[in-house]
């Protein structure tokens, strides 16, 4: 693989003091699961049934509908998708989607903000603790992401760089109330409610928040680093099995890059692609339309789409 250096617009290194210190945080925090008085069957249920809900926020809702715009949902239905990824705490959806917009343009070439050419790490988690003057700047924002910025919704969250915590900091009494109450329903002990309160918002919070950070950047390290190609896509964008299980099809990476405004990313049979499974669902509820499929099959004879 060849080697890049980082991205010219993070020279001279400049710390992102609030990215570094919350993803320092919260790796901290996160030790405390391994107190056995936090541990509850019920928490780790919560926690894994959020990976995948709130884990969705960033495929379905960042990544296919803001990104790719490979479907369409009416405007509450996007909006909940949008909040779930917030309360991943994965950025704001303008500038997740400028960062990721920007990777499709310039995909393991010295300007991609999170090439593993640079480094494993760097891939990883490490572009995102130091300042990228081109990614979060208002030029890329309005470049990449004007028709977010049109959204009144999604401007806020720029205009006041706070507003996200409002969501972030909310699920604390939401996740504690939830282990409370559920204990509370079945017994009086103010004791054991105040402790299921606890796990899950230990596990269902904070443990949730660190899964699915790790599984959505996995995509940009390990799917641009290890598997097999189907396409020479002329990047480094592999199809990666264990990505594409941890993140319920995302890992099959090569296929997007090939093929990156169709809403699926499965181009052989046995590549599941159980998120595009979910899109469909959402298609037989009547709460999703305009499915763009693959390339392949928008150029078959006879199709109408295009
Ligand atoms: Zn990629
Ligand atoms: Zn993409």
């Amino acid at each position: 693989m060849t080697h890049n250096s980082v991205p010219q617009p993070v020279l001279p290194y400049r710390l992102n003091r609030t990215y570094f210190t919350t993803i320092l945080l919260i790796h901290l925090l996160g030790f405390v699961a391994f107190v056995p008085w936090l541990f509850s069957w019920i928490g780790l249920l919560i926690c894994l049934a959020g990976i995948h809900v709130f884990g969705q926020g960033i495929t379905i809702g960042y990544h296919r509908l803001l990104t790719h715009r490979s479907f369409k949902t009416p405007k509450w239905i996007e909006h909940i998708f949008a909040i779930l990824g917030i309360c991943s705490m994965q950025d704001t959806p303008a500038r997740w989607v400028t960062v990721h917009r920007l990777h499709h343009v310039y995909s393991d070439d010295v300007p991609d903000p999170h090439s593993p050419r640079v480094s494993f790490f760097w891939s990883h988690m490490g572009w995102l603790m130091f300042i990228n003057r081109q990614a979060y700047s208002i030029a890329s924002l309005e470049k990449f992401s004007k028709d977010l910025l049109r959204d009144p919704f999604y401007l806020r969250f720029e205009t006041k760089p706070y507003f996200q915590f409002m969501y972030i900091l909310a699920q604390v009494p939401v996740f504690f109330g939830l282990g409370f109450g559920l204990s509370y329903f079945f017994s009086p002990a103010m004791s054991d409610a105040l402790q299921l309160g606890a796990s899950v918002l230990v596990w269902g919070f904070v443990v949730r928040v660190i899964a699915v950070w790790h599984i959505t950047w996995s995509v940009n390290s390990l799917s641009h680093m290890f598997g097999y190609q189907n396409y020479d896509t002329h990047e480094d964008s592999r199809n990666n099995w264990l990505v594409a299980i941890l993140t319920v099809g995302e890992g099959w990476h090569n296929n997007h890059h090939e093929d990156p405004s169709a809403a699926t990313v499965q181009h052989r049979w046995w590549e599941f692609d159980i998120s595009y499974y979910e899109i469909r669902l959402l298609e037989m509820l009547g709460l999703a339309s305009d499915i763009i499929p693959t390339r392949s099959t928008r150029h078959a004879p006879g199709s109408s789409a295009s």
